[in-house]
């Protein structure tokens, strides 16, 4: 039998306190008998977590670090809180309890930051969008039940009103952020699970106990939010321990998952929320705030418009880029090559085509297989496309095959230019494996039109004839076709 892990042993103990702290209430223990197996997991949460960053010794342990401060944060308000209710509870807010509560979500939420910050770096668009969609339809939400009610309360203090809105604000925004950590890509380690699990359960035990308090009465529910919190430290400090900590956060190369049925359902129920807010409402001949949830909903559709034009472009340009390399493909290619001999011809200028087939790519093939053969291609269509000229389209043609569409260009650059893109090719070797460079050489076919052409497949065929011609004069060579013209107009 497998080892029990110290995350699980932890766990056991988390579950213990948790029944314990619910039982002892509702079988009517004394105050502190309960309190103390709440008080027992939230005290030795932060220092688990401190054991865990020791143990499992993360790279990058700041945010590891800002989880653990936030915990002794937490810790102290609850042992505060503790004590104001066991012997006054009269004290005003905000209470020194409150600043600590407060400052231990600020953490943690800056902790979360930290991990999506280090597991995809740069800004993620769609995400971004996603995740505003969502804190839009929350905060509404939020502001209607929680914050409204308080800030109408004209029995609160100002300071009073301010802290009853602050945590439902920074509950938010750690609801958003772990959305936001999920949504992200990289991969699902226990640890992030571990993680999610305890700011989902922490955001829905505070929302349940708001609801019970701003329904008022008897807080029958309370063994109930107290067990949910331990367990969702416990949690917290289970992802600690967890050895999959050690690279839950480490950076992910594959691009984060766009469009999933989860992420579409998530977004749909923030869509809906707000019209189904307003029907419920007034459904319960209560009063919504129209101009306020009419600028909710606009905004959410305007949201919406962009995530989809943001797909169809990232359709497009998918349908535009050759799979293997990366550059245009020769989809793409043909199109530019129509359009651009329209432009050409009204606009009178030359147009340049060079075209490029690499010599005996067979044998790197059969030498080196097809990966070998993949990674020359993937190099130098990036050699090729990063030396191109500004204004000029690069693609994959086919195979080993590229071409290039030069505007602008004068019949005196071409051959220049035809015989640069040679030996960019010749002259640098590639790394056909890690251990391997070999020398590589192409054929080049240029042609140019220095005025309008009857079909833009003139030039391709011109293009062609030199490329042949090169390879027939023995490879490792520009050769320049005659220059194109529209056939003369027959008189009848
Ligand atoms: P030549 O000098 O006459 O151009 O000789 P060649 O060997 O390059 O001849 P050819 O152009 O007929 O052969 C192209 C080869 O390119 C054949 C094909 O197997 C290979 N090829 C085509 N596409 C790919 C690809 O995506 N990856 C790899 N590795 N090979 C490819
Ligand atoms: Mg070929
Ligand atoms: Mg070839």
């Amino acid at each position: 039998m497998d080892r029990i892990r110290p995350w699980q042993l932890w766990l056991v103990v988390v579950a213990v306190c948790a029944l314990l702290r619910c039982v002892g209430q509702l079988l009517g223990w004394p105050f502190l008998g309960y309190e103390t197996a709440y008080m027992t997991i939230t005290c030795t949460t932060p220092i688990i977590i401190v054991a865990g960053i020791l143990i499992n010794r993360p790279a990058r342990p700041a945010g590891w670090i800002a989880l653990a401060v936030g915990q002794v944060c937490y810790a102290v308000a609850d042992m505060l809180y503790s004590f104001d209710l066991w012997s006054t509870g009269t004290m005003t807010e905000p209470t020194p309890s409150d600043v600590l509560y407060l400052s231990s979500s600020a953490l943690t939420g800056i902790a979360v930051i930290t991990f999506i910050r280090r597991r995809t770096p740069g800004w993620d668009l769609a995400t971004g969008l996603d995740a505003l969609v969502v804190a839009i339809s929350a905060s509404l939400l939020s502001w209607e039940f929680f914050i409204k009610p308080v800030a109408g309360d004209s029995d609160l203090t100002m300071s009073a009103k301010l802290t009853e809105a602050a945590y439902p604000i920074l509950d938010l925004m750690l609801l958003i952020l772990a959305i936001r950590l999920v949504l992200r890509s990289g991969g699902r380690s226990p640890a992030l699970r571990l993680l999610l699990g305890y700011l989902l359960l922490m955001f829905g035990a505070d929302t349940a106990y708001a609801i019970v308090g701003l329904l008022g009465g008897a807080n029958t529910t309370e063994p109930f939010t107290g067990a949910t919190w331990i367990v969702s430290l416990g949690l917290l400090a289970a992802a600690a321990l967890h050895p999959a900590m050690r690279d839950f956060d480490s950076r992910s190369q594959v691009a984060a998952p766009d469009a999933t049925p989860a992420r579409l359902t998530l977004l749909t129920c923030a869509v809906l929320m707000v019209p189904g807010l307003q029907f419920g409402e007034n459904l319960a001949g209560r009063t919504v705030n129209i101009p306020l949830t009419s600028a909710a909903c606009a905004v959410m559709f305007l949201l919406v418009l962009a995530r989809m034009a943001a797909l169809v472009a990232a359709q497009r340009r998918a349908a535009d880029t050759d799979g293997l390399t990366g550059v245009r493909n020769r989809r793409y290619f043909e199109e530019a090559l129509v359009t651009e001999c329209r432009r050409a011809a009204r606009a009178g200028y030359r147009i340049g085509l060079v075209m490029i087939d690499i010599d005996h790519f067979k044998r790197i093939n059969d030498t080196y297989g097809h990966p070998g053969g993949d990674r020359v291609l993937r190099e130098l269509a990036q050699r090729l496309a990063a030396g191109a000229r500004a204004g000029a389209t690069f693609a994959r043609y086919g195979g080993e095959e590229f071409i290039a569409l030069i505007p602008h260009i004068t019949a005196g650059e071409l051959p220049a230019l035809a015989e640069r893109t040679r030996k960019a090719i010749a002259d640098l070797p590639v790394e056909v494996t890690d251990q391997t460079l070999i020398t590589v050489t192409a054929s080049i076919g240029a042609a140019s039109a220095p005025g309008p052409l009857a079909e833009p497949t003139e030039l391709l065929r011109a293009a062609d004839e030199a490329l042949y011609a090169a390879k027939s004069a023995g490879r490792n060579r520009a050769v320049l076709a005659p220059e194109v013209h529209a056939p003369a107009p027959t008189r009848n």
